[in-house]
């Protein structure tokens, strides 16, 4: 499902600003060959008001002149005096066919101009000199071409000088620049894709690892229903067959396993409150020494009967009240004892202590300390999450691993930070702070 949403967005978002990037090149394409266009028409515009000037001023047409303007500017240049093809440019006396064609092919153009704007109104004259630009495109070649007709009209000459410009030049500087750009687009296109695959991958990552630790949770929860509903489901049927003294025995056993499984759901229901952002605590004015105390007084029959010893230490000075939920940090320190209990082996110590503490703000620390069996460096990354037990094997019954991940959930509720280090003489510290 995550990987066709991630495909899904990745066209989308690639797909949308590869298709308002193309859209703008081509934009920029067409206004740039526009210009190209009409600054080119311009340029050879101007070539011919100064040819025309030249003109002007001389009372004949040089051929020397007109070849060397050919060589210089790259224009075609065809005279005719009186119909007659003033030869300039060429070198057996006779001009070639294709010439030929192309002078006919323009003339016909400037025909046809006429024909279809008889008025001419942009035609240019300065006294006798009459001139006039077009554009066409040969029929035989398919080129293009700017072309200039200048009529010279002089007592008993009329000259007709036809100037033209090849396109294709400025047709290929536009083919060059169309390829540049398709070039750019191409690579553009792929490094945005590759960007909206990277970008859509690390928006949906925090989606994915939260569907994939719900789905964790649910397996792992299943799992930890069955084994009390087995026994349950077991000792039922054997209450079948069994004597009034065995009945009781699998009845005791029903109870136990049913208390199990109503503390597992109870667990759970408060960590999938925690996930739904909704974890209730209802702060007011507590007094941690006391609620250290009394949670002290709670383990210390279990610690007897363990053979453990356990120890308070409180401030030297009386610590302010904190403003917390009272009954969750109760909870908290339910948790840590209760492990501290489990997995310190008789003959242990275990230490819990309160102070008040300021580095950049003042926080309070409560710290649960064991000498037992400690936590592997590979473990401590992952005891705050839900159904993880180091110690498999070796866990105690009633433990499926959720309390450190409520306990997580409770400090974090509360802005306060809950960490675990390894004990210098052996066995675990975990510290909670909360802030003042
Ligand atoms: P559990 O109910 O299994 O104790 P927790 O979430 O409270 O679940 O703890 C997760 C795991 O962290 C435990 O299974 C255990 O392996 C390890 N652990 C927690 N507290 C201690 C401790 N004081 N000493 C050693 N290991 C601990």
């Amino acid at each position: 499902m995550f990987r066709k949403a991630h495909v899904f967005f990745t066209i989308l978002c690639g797909g949308s600003t590869a298709a308002i990037m193309i859209a703008m090149s081509l934009l920029y394409l067409r206004v740039s060959e526009g210009n190209l266009q009409s600054s080119r028409f311009q340029s050879f515009q101007n070539d011919i008001g100064t040819i025309t000037a030249n003109l002007e001023q001389s009372t004949y047409v040089s051929m020397q002149w007109l070849s060397r303007l050919e060589a210089q500017s790259g224009y075609i240049i065809y005279v005719t005096d009186n119909g007659v093809p003033f030869l300039h440019n060429s070198l057996n006396g006779s001009i070639d066919l294709h010439s030929q064609s192309l002078l006919q092919e323009s003339l016909d153009a400037y025909d046809t101009r006429i024909a279809i704007e008889p008025a001419m109104p942009d035609g240019n004259s300065y006294s006798g000199i009459w001139h006039i630009e077009y554009a066409f495109a040969s029929p035989t070649t398919g080129d293009s071409y700017y072309a200039s007709r200048i009529d010279i009209e002089r007592d008993r000459s009329d000259t007709l000088i036809m100037i033209l410009s090849s396109l294709r030049p400025l047709r290929e500087s536009i083919h060059r620049q169309r390829i540049l750009f398709a070039w750019i687009d191409a690579i553009a296109c792929a490094v945005l894709f590759l960007f909206a695959w990277f970008f859509t991958g690390r928006i949906l990552k925090p989606l994915r690892v939260n569907q994939e630790k719900q789905l964790r949770f649910i397996a792992a929860a299943s799992h930890e229903l069955r084994t009390p509903l087995s026994v349950i489901l077991t000792s039922s049927e054997c209450c079948e067959n069994a004597s009034d003294e065995e009945r009781g025995g699998f009845l005791r056993t029903i109870r136990r396993e049913g208390q199990r499984m109503n503390g597992l759901i109870d667990d759970m229901l408060t960590l999938t409150r925690s996930g739904a952002n909704r974890f209730p605590i209802e702060c007011k004015e507590t007094d941690l020494d006391t609620l250290c105390l009394n949670a002290c007084e709670a383990f210390e029959p279990l610690c007897r009967a363990k053979d453990l010893t356990l120890a308070f230490t409180l401030p030297e000075t009386p610590t302010a009240r904190c403003r917390c939920d009272a009954d969750r940090i109760a909870q908290v320190l339910s948790i840590l004892l209760h492990n501290a209990v489990s997995y310190t082996p008789p003959g242990g110590r275990i230490e819990l202590a309160l102070r008040q503490r300021r580095e950049r703000r003042t926080f309070y620390e409560i710290v649960v300390a064991d000498t037992g069996i400690g936590i592997a460096d590979e473990d401590k990354p992952h005891i705050f999450e839900r159904f993880y037990r180091a110690e498999k094997s070796r866990s105690a019954k009633g433990h499926f691993g959720l309390g450190l991940s409520i306990a997580y959930e409770i400090v974090k509720a509360h802005r306060g930070r809950i960490a675990v280090h390894d004990n210098p003489g052996g066995g675990s510290v975990f510290t909670v702070r909360l802030p003042a």
